[in-house]
């Protein structure tokens, strides 16, 4: 089971989601950073048992919010 949360970058403002996929570490969880997919800005971290994949977040016209 997969959790997609909207994320804003702390740096620039622009829009991204975040997705952590279960089940990859199962023996425990460990603290992954989140790194911002347009800029580069880490955005804070979680802790979390699984992978943390971050996206870029484009509107229909192509220009990201
Ligand atoms: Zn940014």
């Amino acid at each position: 089971m997969d959790n997609n949360v909207i994320y804003k970058c702390t740096a620039c403002g622009k829009s991204f989601t975040v997705t952590i996929s279960n089940a990859r570490y199962p023996s425990g969880k460990k603290r992954e950073s989140i790194d911002f997919p347009w800029c580069g800005a880490e955005n804070g971290s979680e802790v979390t048992s699984g992978i943390i994949t971050t996206h870029k977040v484009v509107t229909e016209v192509g220009v990201n919010q």
